[in-house]
């Protein structure tokens, strides 16, 4: 097989290859500073969809998704955005599709913050009509966080839109879109354990939080392996049997 991505796959490839599993890379247009494209978080999802997938058997990526929920960015030029239920009926319906052609297995992989409701909705949905199906969603930020080795970021921890993680993202996956010269960014204080809704425009004066210029390419680097290195083997079970839960009752006390 030449290519994982749907998009350039012939009907011919697309049947000789197998797929029995799918990952839908999903991302937003929307700025994200002076320093980052605004496409970032679809060529993020989709760069890491294809480094996974190019590491398995049978899984094909859907073509990225360039659209999302972006209405709490809408402040800085310029977002283009879907209304929450738009974005979700996408997803449902992108889900329907693989339904169709038998392809039940999906990896929702997520970029950008504002898809998050949507995903949720979508995936239960489609869950409770076809139980047959496996679908599972990341955002590449909560891996990240969780498994990236501590002290890998100088500032709040690396978090932020268009911050110190995302940027080293940018370093590591599309350099040739990156201006360095112009980040710049401001660190918001929220709470840690109480999830807060905010206006972009309330975190930062510029079109990025965090710290982007504390990026580099080795920290990005080290994201694209955190999240490759746990999803190719999360994946390569999923390719074989979707979830399986596997439930044992509980040991005697
Ligand atoms: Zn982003």
């Amino acid at each position: 097989m030449d290519t994982v991505q749907m998009e350039l796959l012939t009907t011919r490839e697309f049947v000789a290859a197998g797929f029995t599993a799918a990952i839908i890379p999903l991302g937003a247009c929307e700025s994200h500073g002076d320093h980052m494209p605004m496409g970032t978080d679809g060529f993020t999802s989709h760069a890491l969809a294809v480094q996974i997938a190019e590491q398995l058997e049978r899984t094909v990526v859907l073509p990225p998704n360039f659209l999302g929920m972006s209405g709490h960015y809408r402040h800085h030029p310029m977002a283009l955005s879907l209304s929450s239920e738009t974005q979700t009926r996408v997803i449902a319906d992108l889900l329907e599709s693989l339904h169709h052609w038998g392809i039940h297995r999906v990896l929702l992989l997520n970029a950008h913050d504002g898809n998050i409701p949507s995903i949720e909705i979508a995936a239960r949905d489609a869950k409770i009509a076809h139980p047959e199906m496996s679908i599972a969603t990341i955002d590449w930020w909560v891996v990240t966080n969780q498994r990236i080795a501590e002290g890998t970021f100088d500032v709040w921890a690396g978090w932020g839109h268009a911050g110190e993680a995302e940027t080293s993202l940018g370093l590591a996956l599309f350099p040739e879109l990156m201006q360095m010269e112009h980040a710049r960014g401001q660190v918001p204080t929220t709470d840690p354990h109480v999830r807060e809704f905010w206006l972009f425009e309330e975190l930062t004066k510029y079109g990025a939080s965090g710290a982007p210029k504390h990026a580099t390419p080795e920290k990005g680097q080290a994201i694209v392996d955190v999240v490759v290195d746990y999803m190719v083997p999360y994946l390569r079970r999923f390719e074989d049997h979707g979830l399986d839960f596997h439930p044992e009752d509980e040991p005697e006390p």
